[in-house]
């Protein structure tokens, strides 16, 4: 045997990380009682002690979502990962599903149901409006769907989309109803059990403050019916909550292995909820509304304009303004990381070029970060209309 790759040098250097203020759609930065929970010594994947974390890990998720669904667990993924196991449990080939694009998320959605093989329809409105209860039904009436996606924090291009009737209305057409709330959970309202929600899904390293990897999700007793009923199993073992079900202890039976949990995010994921539960939901969002308010004011002081049209369509924690006329949204977001270490970012999807994105999310919802980021955005705006050579 011989060494044919030598050892990288870069390797040989201490690691580099520098302190970034992260205001921008995400992640955020996450508090230093979660930092230090995910420097405590690593468990087994099924000792006892990880099992108490991870029931209350539950348990957060269920005060969080408002549900008492039995099916509640973190899947070990990104966000993405939730809309990938709603998708990859609820669809069987062949079946027809909506999905309501607004932006990249139902694009995104769109594309994963497909790969699942279901008759994929959509109903589409422009970037920056949300979609109205007439459409919605107009949409479930005309094709007849047995899952419908909607995003209910629609962080490409700012918009809060209105979901508290959409339960009631799936379920007159004998359809489930899968909410993404990743952008949104923690800044506005939702309540699973009380909207009928069939499966939300959210991130850690939004609201919560938690890191990326970690993707909380709740299953209905109607959405672990069409599991139930399924005539093959869900094509990827990874997302198949039958099993996984049951490392989370879900359904009453002994936990059986399915992955090594990634045990160092859980215990994040654990004081990020506990920090939640602490200040309590109403708080929480009352907070992040509070913030939004200030940005938004002190926004339009500097002349900006919203992406979003409608004031009631704008999301608390992800704000979009156009990018002003003759002006480089780069130039803006580069003077802003390279002098104060402050991120904001460009638009994504439909929004590419058009908008520059403001994140307000739990430990960074604070009216001195807003006051910080604006000024900021003032200073960037100043250097983006200088001529550049
Ligand atoms: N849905 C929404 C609404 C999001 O904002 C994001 C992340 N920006 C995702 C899904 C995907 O999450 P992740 O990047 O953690 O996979």
């Amino acid at each position: 045997m011989h060494i044919q790759v030598d050892r990288p040098a870069t390797l040989l250097k201490p690691l580099f990380v520098p302190q970034k203020l992260l205001m921008g759609p995400g992640p955020s930065n996450c508090p230093p009682r979660v930092l230090h929970a995910m420097s405590l010594p690593v468990l087994g994947h099924l000792h006892p002690e990880c099992c108490s974390i991870m029931d209350e890990v539950k348990a957060g998720i269920q005060y969080a979502f408002q549900t008492k669904n039995a099916l509640t667990l973190a899947v070990s993924t990104s966000g993405h990962g939730g809309m990938e196991a709603s998708m990859s449990n609820l669809i069987e080939s062949g079946n027809t599903v909506l999905i309501a694009v607004h932006g990249i998320w139902g694009q995104r959605a769109a594309n994963m149901a497909q790969r699942y093989g279901a008759d994929v329809r959509t109903i589409n409105i422009p970037a920056g409006e949300y979609f109205c209860m007439k459409a919605i039904e107009a949409g479930l009436s005309q094709h007849r769907p047995v899952l419908f996606f909607i995003t209910q924090g629609e962080s490409s291009t700012g918009v809060h989309q209105p979901i508290e009737q959409l339960g009631l209305l799936c379920h007159k057409y004998n359809c489930l109803l899968v909410v993404d709330a990743v952008a949104s959970l923690g800044g506005v309202p939702v309540y699973m059990d009380e909207w009928e929600i069939d499966v939300l899904y959210t991130g850690s390293q939004k609201v919560l403050g938690a890191p990326p990897g970690l993707a909380p999700i709740s299953f209905s007793p109607r959405a672990i019916a069409k599991i139930e009923s399924r005539t093959i199993p869900v094509p990827v073992f990874y997302w198949d909550m039958k099993i996984l079900g049951d490392y989370w202890a879900c359904f009453g039976k002994p936990r059986v292995y399915h992955h090594t949990i990634p045990v160092s995010l859980l215990y994040g994921l654990r004081e990020a909820l506990a920090i939640f539960v602490e200040e309590g939901i109403n708080k929480c969002i009352a907070r992040h509304q509070m913030c939004a308010k200030r940005l938004h004011n002190g926004l339009e002081k500097l002349g900006l304009e919203f992406f979003v049209e409608k004031e009631e369509a704008r999301l608390p924690t992800v704000t979009t303004i156009k990018v002003p006329r003759g002006l480089d949204w780069r130039v803006i977001q580069k003077y802003a990381m390279k002098t104060y270490c402050l991120e904001i970012s460009g638009g994504l999807g439909p929004t590419v070029g058009k908008v520059i994105r403001i994140g307000l999310m739990g430990y960074n919802a604070t009216l001195e970060k807003v006051d910080l980021t604006l000024k900021v955005l003032q200073e960037a705006l100043l250097h983006a209309r200088r001529p550049h050579t």
